[in-house]
């Protein structure tokens, strides 16, 4: 497409037809799953100040680095489209001073922005469902925000056997400096071998070395130590909490010593559900506990534990059958009775369409390009008897009956 086109950008998508309805049936089962474990609801605006994503994501994280939709707005203001939702969450709950009544549960779903290679699973704009909690920092709250998301993706019916729980402790911010520099000195024997972005990434973050795709680097990753070993006994404790009630609770999952997210406020628990029907994108929901964030933007001493899900990637997975209406044609010469049978049937919770005119061969024939499941004439003689023709559209079958009387006929 030419410079003029008015074609979309790249890495965005329009959501039509049945991918809108599949998005909408998603909303539903996520707020549906929230509301019973006592989330409300938050929306929060689409763009903030670019601060407010800056320090906390990591001055060295992908989005901060390069993915960050960022502009400055007519009154020279710099202005960030949304890459994620934890960070304006947070900042709401400040603003709005929340954490006065704890626990404090909030879910959110909506679009988010990220200037990334388009690919399977990867977009520029696409779509998150995320919950946060806010509480006493409790290993207890890191399960209810695990068994939240796995009842989620239950309720999405995504093939049990396709997916599996990552789990691993970063440990408190000290533990986390500790392994830091005990990973700079492993890799340092190594240095040569390392890929070029993780020679990088060995100055500036040496943690997300452990990220690396790289081949180069997967081989020096296997033998990593662990931070599950060099961390505190309190955080020892408190990761070994959270996989007990996990087991108790039936969650099948694997403890990853590799696995660190791409954000800078993680600390302590933190996790990733990884399909094996999604290729290289393979986590579609992770998320864990952040210890310092809340202060970090200028609220109290207030630690969150929170997830995100990818709807993109998740619809590549789920198989869920929403519930649709039976939709029903209404054929008729006259507009007065066609409306009025329609008007009865979406009372009753039919799905109605009119079409009105006098050739009803024809209109039944225009109406077929809805692919209703039923069609409904009313002409001269059913006026007079006050009936309905009703023809099953699938089995071809055509009934007199009464409008009331549908119900029970289809
Ligand atoms: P990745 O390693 O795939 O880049 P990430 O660590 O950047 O993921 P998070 O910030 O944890 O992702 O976001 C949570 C979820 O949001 C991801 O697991 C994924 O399902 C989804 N997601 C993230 N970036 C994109 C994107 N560009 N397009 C579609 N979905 C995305
Ligand atoms: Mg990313």
């Amino acid at each position: 497409m030419g410079q003029d086109s008015i074609y979309k950008q790249r890495g965005v998508k329009d959501l039509i037809l049945d991918e809108a309805k599949n998005y909408q049936e998603t909303v539903e089962i996520f707020l549906k799953t929230a509301e019973l474990y006592n989330f409300k609801l938050i929306e929060t605006p689409i763009f903030e100040k670019e601060i407010l994503f800056k320090r906390p994501l990591g001055d060295d994280s992908d989005i901060v680095t390069k993915e960050m939709y960022t502009f400055e707005d007519k009154g020279g203001d710099k202005i960030t489209l949304r890459p994620e939702g934890t960070a304006p969450v947070v900042r709401s709950v400040i603003e709005n001073r929340l954490y006065e009544k704890l626990p404090l549960k909030l879910c959110y779903f909506g679009p988010m922005f990220r200037y990334e290679r388009p690919q399977k699973g990867r977009y520029r704009q696409f779509h998150q469902f995320g919950a946060e909690i806010f509480s006493e920092k409790s290993p207890f709250q890191d399960v209810e925000g695990i068994l939240m998301a796995h009842d989620f993706i239950k309720s999405l019916s995504i093939n049990p056997e396709s997916f599996k729980l990552h789990i691993n402790s970063l440990g408190n911010e000290d533990d986390r400096k500790r392994y830091t520099s005990l990973l700079k000195q492993y890799f340092s024997d190594y240095f040569d071998e390392l890929s070029e972005i993780s020679r990088l990434r060995f100055h500036k973050n040496p943690l997300r070395i452990l990220d690396s795709k790289e081949p180069e680097d997967i081989k020096l990753i296997e033998n990593v130590p662990s931070i599950l070993d060099t961390m505190c006994q309190e955080s020892k404790d408190y990761f070994a909490a959270v996989i007990s009630m996990l087991e108790q609770n039936g969650i099948n999952y694997e403890i990853d010593k590799c696995l660190v997210r791409g954000l800078d406020y993680y600390t302590e628990t933190i996790f990733e559900f990884k399909s094996t029907e999604l290729g290289s994108q393979s986590t579609f929901l992770a998320g864990g506990r952040y210890d310092n964030l809340v202060k970090l933007l200028g609220g109290p001493e207030l630690s969150g534990f929170g997830w995100a899900a990818g709807y993109e990637r998740v619809a590549l997975i789920s198989k869920i059958e929403g519930k649709k209406n039976k939709l029903i044609a209404v054929i008729s010469d006259s507009a007065k009775d066609a409306f009025n049978a329609a008007k009865f049937l979406r009372e009753e919770g039919f799905c109605a369409e009119v079409f009105i005119g006098e050739s009803f061969k024809n209109l039944l024939k225009k109406s077929l390009k809805i692919s209703p499941d039923f069609a409904v004439f009313i002409g001269e003689n059913e006026r007079k008897t006050n009936t309905v023709q009703l023809k099953n559209l699938t089995t071809k079958e055509q009934i007199e009956t009464k409008l009331e009387e549908i119900k029970n006929n289809t």
